[in-house]
């Protein structure tokens, strides 16, 4: 019997105003309701969060930030901290998604902080990683993942790391249509779990939820998400549709 979390998270990206947020999250809300055997979370832009914490206030319905600054406060335009997403009523926030890595530069060594932050904040990290279609075709997968895994949580306690969520999204499955197989994606999950029971324990490895990410939707989720090591998926393009509430709701 597993004792992880399973998760169904929507990564929104830049899309919705706050207006169609709101009626977005209405519609969930209305489908989901309360009870159901794993949770929804919902990563609306920074600057529909508020109102997403206030409609999904008195459901199982929890609030991711997209992004947040390593740093706690200071000279550092543009960006968001911990203590602000946490003042809304905030409690995820995902790090590390590949549109942050290859578009804003984003590396290891900035997620392993950002990681460290939200973590002694209290906001749980969906910590992303995952390899290009280039790298997989050099049979790279493994030592791509092995670096992000390794760096990404670089001098992290145990304990600490029981608390993150991992999503192993590849690079060439995210936005593409092209969705990994069922048994691409485990084997990749199984690994990553090997790797956290070489770094730290078998309790530790048993204890993370790790999600699948590219290319979800209603019509390939199964197979994926019934793999003994895949508890649950982060969707991106299908998130912002009905699709998305559909999705929660069969899952139930
Ligand atoms: C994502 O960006 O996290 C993602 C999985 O996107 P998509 O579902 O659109 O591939």
């Amino acid at each position: 019997i597993n004792k992880r979390k399973y998760i169904l998270a929507g990564n929104w990206k830049m899309n919705k105003t706050n207006l169609e947020a709101a009626e977005f999250i209405s519609k969930l809300t209305a489908k989901i309701g309360k009870e159901k055997k794993f949770e929804v979370v919902i990563a609306p832009t920074f600057l529909a969060l508020e109102k997403a914490v206030d409609l999904t206030a008195s459901t199982n319905i929890n609030v991711a930030a997209q992004n947040m600054h390593f740093e706690d406060k200071g000279a550092f335009t543009g960006e968001v901290s911990a203590d602000m997403l946490k003042s809304l009523g905030v409690n995820y926030v995902i790090l590390g998604h590949s549109e942050r890595r290859n578009i804003f530069g984003e590396t290891d060594e900035i997620i392993n902080k950002k990681i460290k932050k939200a973590l002694e904040k209290d906001l749980t990290p969906i910590f992303c990683i995952g390899e290009k279609l280039e790298e997989r075709e050099k049979d790279l997968t493994f030592n791509v993942i092995e670096k992000q895994v390794k760096e990404g949580l670089y001098g992290i306690e145990k304990e600490d790391v029981k608390k993150i969520v991992i999503a192993y999204e590849p690079v060439w499955a995210i936005g593409t249509g092209k969705v990994a197989t069922p048994e691409q994606a485990e084997e990749v999950h199984a690994y990553i779990r090997k790797l956290l029971s070489e770094m730290f324990d078998e309790d530790v490895a048993e204890s993370v939820t790790i999600l699948y990410g590219g290319s979800v939707k209603p019509e390939n989720y199964f197979g994926l998400f019934t793999k003994p090591n895949i508890d649950g998926g982060l969707v991106g393009g299908a998130s912002l549709k009905e699709s998305f509430i559909d999705l929660a709701d069969i899952m139930r």
